[in-house]
């Protein structure tokens, strides 16, 4: 079995050209750094391609029947002029690989859910501001690169419970804290220049590089204090934003060694979803006692265990611990969570030699409104 393979790049074309037709079971076309502006509708009836490389042209849309081309496993059409996404492209079941980097996207198309067969996903250099929770249907997602989004504040949680996920590429967004509920399986994770993060989840530490500690020297990005939860800690004053969710954190060690009631329903409610989904299943949304509930369980846990045998999902309570490196130049922080204060010791003992806890406080609103960090455009008027 021959496939056939057309390599059409760099060929200054204007057009797909129709020739494309006269080849029998066409697999695989590339029509790379060309200046072709249209996917003509006759390309959709070619069901024998597999592969279309598009890098680099004029194209200012997809064709929203782009769904026919059934058998297709690889689109690149990144470096164009694509504003938006047809939701079809969530009919492409066999897609493999999809590259729409480099092009003027705001949006990802939740229909995308279905791709449960996408494994490499790249929306690097666009304008995405979120991503949909619903990515983390797609169950086979091995690689995903969202780097340069520069407006990009938030990776749902629930993507890094991607089971699948080994590689995640978030360079140069403006991603307010990272997520820290990584799964203990990825190996490959770039996350620089995010200039709002100023404290690194302990699971972070295996791709830690000096890098980390020079960063570009930027104005971090404004972030409203309402709302959020904040730790300041003591050494250097420095305020930390703890993950979206985060309603309770115990000191290590600390008098108290227990999760709430919440956090129990929580985990409870995680092993059911396992089974069926809390988003496919309707009438466990009913049954949950509070919208907020089945919010946490769709965006997935806020961290994990940072004791690597456990590594359970933590969700709205942890034991939290602020590190740094003995004897080291670097001033970065680390932070850890744990489930259990038990967890906690277990870890500070394992790992004494090399870091020392931080002290760190909770802050009050009143608290925040001392912050240098920020430039102080955002003080609150008070009345005396
Ligand atoms: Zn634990």
């Amino acid at each position: 079995m021959n496939k056939t393979i057309l390599h059409w790049s760099y060929l200054n074309f204007k057009d797909v050209p129709m020739d494309l037709f006269l080849y029998e079971d066409l697999e695989e076309v590339y029509l790379k750094e060309n200046y072709i502006s249209a996917i003509p509708k006759w390309l959709l009836n070619i069901t024998t391609l597999k592969f279309i490389h598009l890098a680099g042209n004029n194209l200012s849309e997809l064709p929203v029947d782009i769904y026919m081309l059934e058998n297709l496993e690889f689109l690149d059409v990144s470096n164009n002029e694509l504003r938006e996404l047809p939701k079809t492209l969530g009919l492409l079941l066999r897609l493999q690989q999809l590259n729409v980097s480099g092009n003027q996207l705001t949006e990802l198309p939740v229909e995308l859910n279905t791709l449960r067969n996408l494994e490499q996903l790249n929306i690097a250099k666009n304008q995405f501001r979120r991503l949909p929770i619903q990515l983390s249907e797609c169950v086979r997602l091995n690689e995903l690169n969202v780097s340069d989004n520069e407006a990009l504040l938030h990776l749902p949680e629930r993507i890094a419970n991607l089971p699948m996920l080994q590689s995640l590429h978030a360079d140069r967004c403006a991603l307010i804290y990272l997520p820290a509920a990584l799964s203990k399986f990825m190996n490959h994770v770039r996350i620089f220049h995010n200039t709002s993060v100023n404290y690194i989840p302990m699971i972070y530490e295996r791709f830690y590089q000096n890098f980390y500690d020079n960063r570009q020297k930027v104005t971090p990005i404004p972030i409203a204090k309402k709302g959020f939860f904040w730790v300041r800690e003591l050494e250097t004053n420095k305020l930390l934003l703890l993950p979206v969710g985060t309603r309770k954190i115990y000191a290590v060690p600390s008098a108290e060694n227990r999760v709430t009631l919440y956090d129990d329903c929580l985990h409870a409610l995680q092993t059911l979803n396992r089974h069926v989904p809390v988003y496919e299943n309707a009438a466990l949304h009913r049954m949950l006692p509070e919208p907020y509930m089945s919010g946490h369980i769709n965006n997935g846990p806020i961290a994990r265990c940072t004791t690597t045998n456990c590594s359970s999902c933590l969700y709205t309570t942890y034991y939290f611990m602020v590190v740094k490196r003995r004897g080291s130049a670097s001033k970065q922080l680390f932070t850890c969570n744990f489930c259990t204060q038990y967890c906690a010791l277990q870890w500070l003992s394992g790992n004494m030699k090399k870091y020392y806890q931080v002290d760190w406080k909770v802050c009050d609103d009143d608290d925040l409104d001392d912050d240098d960090d920020n430039n102080g455009d955002n003080d609150k008027t008070r009345q005396s």
